[in-house]
C-alpha cells in the first residue's frame, strides 16, 4: 500500500509551499525511500499551457510533453526524478474528464455530483500515480490556500483518502505564514489558527504544521500553535526565509520533519544515507564567490517566476565554476526603446529565453546582434535561437526583411517558419511540439563538447522551426546546425562559428538542469563567460571551430 503525504497551504500563497514539498521529497529520498510527487491545481484551465506567464509563471514541460505547473520543476530539481503528466492535474482536467464520461453515458443515468464523482476522479488520479510510479511515498501538494472555493473538491478528496489508504498511511502537513507586526515587534499566529480551524472544519487534522516566517520563531510561538492547532510541539516546524531555496531540506531535516513523517508512516528508512551530499552542495552555494553578471533578456521579466528554470540552471552552472550568477533582468522592450549598449554593457553573458508572440522580439533581435558583434557569450533558448537566426539573416546574410512568420506572416524571408505538422492546428492547448526528442550533435561543436556524446534527449515546446531552405546560406556566413533531429529535418541546435560562444537551442535545456548536475550547455556557456571575467579582458580563443 502506498503511503501519501498531503500538503495543504494556509493564510497566504507564495510562501514557497512547492519548495517545501520538493524538500520533503528530498529528505525522504535521502533516507533511501522512493518518492514521487504530485501537484493538484484547483483552477479550471485543463493545463497551464495556454496561460500567460504573467498569470502563472513558467510552464514546465515534462519528458512526456505535458505542460505543467512550475512546482514540478522544483520537484524534479530537488528530488532528481523525471516526472510525467501524471504528476500534475487541474480541476479543469478533472471536470472535463467527468463531463466527457457523462456524455458517453458511463454513469447510466445517474446525477453527476462534486461528491462522489469529482472527488472519485481526483482520488483515482492520485492512486494512478502511486501505481505507475511504484514509489513508496507520494507527496501530494494541493495548490492554493485553504478557504479557496475551487479548492474544496480537492480537500474533500484528500480527506476521504485517509480512510481509503489507511490512517497509518496518510500524513497531512499544513504550510502557513506568520505575519510580523513591526509596531508590536511580534509574529502573529492567529491567521494560522484560523486556517487550521478551517481545515479541521473540512475534516482534515494536520499532523504537522510548517510555519514560514521572515523572522525568528521562538518557543512561545510554537507552544501557542501547538495548543491552538492541536498538534504536538515537536510537529510545529519553523521555516525562515533563506537566501537559497536549496537550504530548505536541511532546515526541515534538522528540525526533525523527516523522522516525524517516517515514524508516522512507518518507513524503515532503508540505508539512511543521510544528507551529507546535499549539505556539501549547500555549503558550496554559500561559499563566497565572484559574482558573474548574466543578462536574461525577455519580455516577461517583471515576473521572475516566468523564467524560473532558466534562472536556476544558470545558478547551477555558476556553482560548478565557482561563481555566483548575478542575474540582470532586462526587458526586451526596453532594449527596443533604449538600444542594447547601456543595458548590456556590464554583463559577461546573455541569455535570450523562450517566448511567444511579436511583442518585444525586435529587442531580442537587437540583443543577439549586440552579442554577436561584441562577441559576448550568448545562449538562446527556443525563441532565443530563432532571434539569433533572424538577426544573422538580416545582418550577415543580407536579408534585411528576414523574420519568423510568427512575428510577420508576410515576410519575404521566413528564416523561421511554422513546422509543417503545425499548419492545420486550430486547438491551442497541448498541440505544440512538446516533450522529449532525440537530437544528434555534430562533431567539433560546442554541442558535442558539452554533451560529450553524439546524441541527447531534450524537452521541447514550440511551433516554429528553422526554415531548411536557408540552411546552406546560413552555413556560408558561419551559422551551423550542430544539433539535428535523427532524420536531419529539424534544426535543434545552432552555433555561430565566428563568435566564441553563440549557441541557440530549439529545445529547453533549462528543464533538465539539477543543482548538483548543471545542464551541459549551461555549464559550457558559464564556463566561457566566467573565463572572460577572470582574465579581465578578451575572451579566450575559440577552442572549437566549426569551419569546414
Ligand atoms: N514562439 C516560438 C515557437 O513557438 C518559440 C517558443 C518558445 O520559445 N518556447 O516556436
Amino acid at each position: 500500500m502506498t503511503k501519501i503525504i498531503f500538503v495543504t497551504g494556509g493564510v497566504v500563497s507564495s510562501v514557497g509551499k512547492g519548495v517545501c514539498v520538493a524538500s520533503i521529497g528530498r529528505i525522504l529520498k535521502s533516507r533511501g525511500v522512493s518518492v514521487s510527487l504530485m501537484k493538484l491545481d484547483p483552477y479550471l484551465n485543463v493545463d497551464p499551457g495556454t496561460m500567460s506567464p504573467y498569470q502563472h509563471g513558467e510552464v514546465f514541460v515534462t519528458d512526456d510533453g505535458s505542460e505543467t505547473d512550475l512546482d514540478l520543476g522544483h520537484y524534479e530539481r530537488f528530488v532528481d526524478v523525471n516526472l510525467t503528466g501524471l504528476s500534475n492535474i487541474t480541476a479543469g482536467r478533472i471536470y472535463s474528464e467527468v463531463i466527457a464520461r457523462e456524455r458517453r453515458g458511463e454513469f447510466l443515468g445517474g446525477t453527476i455530483q462534486a461528491v462522489p464523482h469529482v472527488t472519485d476522479a481526483i482520488k483515482k488520479r492520485i492512486l494512478r500515480l502511486a501505481e505507475e510510479s511504484a514509489a513508496e511515498v507520494i507527496v501530494v501538494e494541493v495548490g492554493g490556500t485553504v478557504g479557496d472555493i475551487e479548492g474544496l473538491p480537492f480537500l474533500e478528496a484528500i480527506r476521504q483518502m485517509r480512510n481509503e489508504v489507511g490512517r497509518d498511511n496518510a500524513f497531512y502537513i499544513h504550510v502557513t505564514f506568520l505575519p510580523y507586526i513591526s509596531a508590536a515587534g511580534e509574529l502573529k499566529t492567529k491567521p494560522t489558527q484560523h486556517s487550521v480551524r478551517e481545515l479541521r472544519g473540512i475534516g482534515i487534522l494536520p499532523d504537522a504544521i510548517i510555519c514560514r516566517a521572515d523572522h525568528d520563531v521562538d518557543d512561545e510561538i510554537k507552544n501557542k500553535i501547538s495548543v491552538h492547532c492541536d498538534v504536538p510541539k515537536s510537529a510545529v516546524f519553523d521555516l525562515p526565509t533563506v537566501s537559497s531555496i536549496y537550504e530548505v531540506p536541511l532546515i526541515l531535516q534538522e528540525e526533525g520533519l523527516g523522522d516525524l513523517a517516517a515514524d508516522a508512516l512507518r518507513l524503515d528508512g532503508g540505508s539512511r544515507r543521510g544528507m551529507a551530499d546535499w549539505r556539501e552542495m549547500v555549503k558550496a552555494i554559500h561559499s563566497p564567490k565572484q559574482a558573474l553578471p548574466i543578462a536574461i533578456v525577455g519580455k516577461y521579466v517583471d515576473l521572475r517566476d516566468s523564467y524560473i528554470s532558466v534562472k536556476e540552471a544558470l545558478q547551477h552552472a555558476g556553482w560548478r565554476h565557482g561563481v555566483d550568477i548575478d542575474v540582470q533582468w532586462v526587458d526586451s522592450e526596453r532594449v527596443e526603446e533604449e538600444g542594447p549598449d547601456y543595458l548590456l554593457d556590464s554583463v559577461s553573458g546573455i541569455v535570450v529565453p523562450g517566448g511567444f508572440g511579436p511583442r518585444g522580439v525586435e529587442g531580442m533581435v537587437e540583443t543577439a546582434r549586440y552579442a554577436r558583434e561584441r562577441d559576448v557569450p550568448y545562449l538562446g533558448l527556443c525563441l532565443g535561437l530563432q532571434v539569433m537566426a533572424i538577426e544573422i539573416g538580416r545582418n550577415a546574410m543580407g536579408l534585411a526583411a528576414a523574420d519568423s512568420t510568427e512575428m510577420n506572416p508576410d515576410t519575404p524571408h521566413p528564416v523561421i517558419d511554422l513546422m509543417n505538422s503545425q499548419r492545420d492546428v486550430t486547438d491551442m492547448g497541448g498541440t505544440m511540439r512538446l516533450g522529449v526528442y532525440r537530437c544528434e550533435t555534430a562533431p567539433d561543436s560546442w554541442a558535442r563538447k558539452a554533451y560529450g556524446e553524439a546524441a541527447a534527449m531534450e524537452r521541447h515546446r514550440h511551433r516554429w522551426e528553422v526554415n531548411n531552405r536557408y540552411r546552406e546560406d546560413m552555413e556560408s556566413v558561419g551559422l551551423w546546425p550542430t544539433g539535428l533531429s535523427p532524420d536531419g529535418k529539424l534544426v535543434e541546435i545552432m552555433e555561430y562559428d565566428r563568435c566564441n560562444f553563440m549557441v541557440g537551442t530549439q529545445f529547453h535545456p533549462e528543464f533538465l538542469s539539477r543543482p548538483n548536475r548543471p545542464h551541459p550547455l549551461f555549464r559550457e556557456f558559464i564556463g566561457v563567460a566566467a573565463n572572460v571575467v577572470r582574465e579581465g579582458g578578451q575572451p579566450p580563443l575559440p577552442e572549437i571551430g566549426l569551419r569546414k
